[in-house]
């Protein structure tokens, strides 16, 4: 596959995808969502590649979804889950949609086989959080500034609610009530991130814990992520996020009622000045 949105190349036995958006700050596209799986899919296969790095060019991590994408809504044909029809009427298209691309993708790359590390630096806004909280390991820029600010278009979250886990409930409780950003040594304070680190020697630093990693007997190391991963999930946290994913729908069906749009637009004005085109 010819990748267009994203880049793909092999650095010892590190794999790095990084998003290569940087006029659109890696706004997440349809497209770029199945150049990122199709990448983890590559790195996964490779019998070289221990680890794989997720990261973002230019100054900014990702502005989130990309709801400026002309096509957003055309079903593209290939689908990780069963999730396919986007163009049903009601919320049927829109459920099938989100479960596809964000949700059911999110869960498939947070159960990668092989260890992850996300290497973020500016704004990781909205789906940016999705796309870092899917993987192991956060390294984070001095720069980075994490927001998701949804509550403001009248949605409680992202898809990927895995807020309560990664920044405790009460924090994100406050963090989502009120909109506002956390820097980066609140995220490291939480335990959201794993170290926070000079902007430039963000890439570096995650190249050489990701050595580090490699080094070490993989089948372990994947058993270590695997039983990490297993201690959430006897928490409740799949249950949990399916949960929030249908109060997520729920509020797009409420903004629809409402406004006719599935975001309040009043929030979209006051950010953007700009009306909403989808959710
Ligand atoms: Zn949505």
């Amino acid at each position: 596959m010819e990748f267009t949105q994203i880049r793909y190349e092999k650095r010892g036995p590190v794999a790095w995808i990084t998003m290569d958006r940087p006029a659109k700050r890696n706004a997440q596209s349809v497209p770029m969502t199945y150049e990122l799986n199709e990448a983890f899919d590559l790195a996964a296969q490779d019998h070289d590649v221990s680890v794989v790095v997720l990261a973002a060019s230019g100054p900014h991590f990702s502005a989130g979804h990309d709801i400026a994408d002309p096509h957003r809504y055309e079903d593209p044909g290939h689908s990780v889950s069963t999730w396919a029809d986007w163009a049903a009427p009601g919320a049927e298209g829109r459920n099938a949609r989100e479960h596809e691309i964000y949700f059911d993708m999110c869960k498939r790359w947070r159960n990668f086989s092989k260890p992850t590390i996300a290497a973020v630096q500016g704004k990781c806004i909205g789906g940016g959080l999705m796309l870092a909280w899917s993987c192991d390991l956060i390294m984070a820029a001095e720069d980075a500034v994490f927001l998701d600010p949804v509550v403001n278009l009248g949605i409680a979250g992202v898809e990927w609610f895995a807020h309560p886990w990664e920044l405790g409930p009460r924090r994100a409780k406050e963090l989502l009530m009120t909109a506002e950003s956390w820097d980066a040594r609140l995220a490291e304070s939480v335990g959201m991130v794993n170290h926070v680190v000079p902007v430039d020697e963000l890439h570096a630093r995650t190249q050489q814990l990701a050595e580090r990693i490699a080094s070490k007997p993989q089948f372990a190391v994947k058993m270590v992520k695997q039983s990490v991963n297993a201690a959430t999930d006897a928490q409740g946290q799949p249950a949990a996020m399916m949960t929030a994913y249908a109060f997520h729908q729920l509020g797009h069906s409420h903004n629809m009622e409402l406004h006719g749009l599935p975001l309040d637009p009043s929030g979209i004005a006051a950010s953007t000045g700009k009306a909403p085109a989808a959710g």
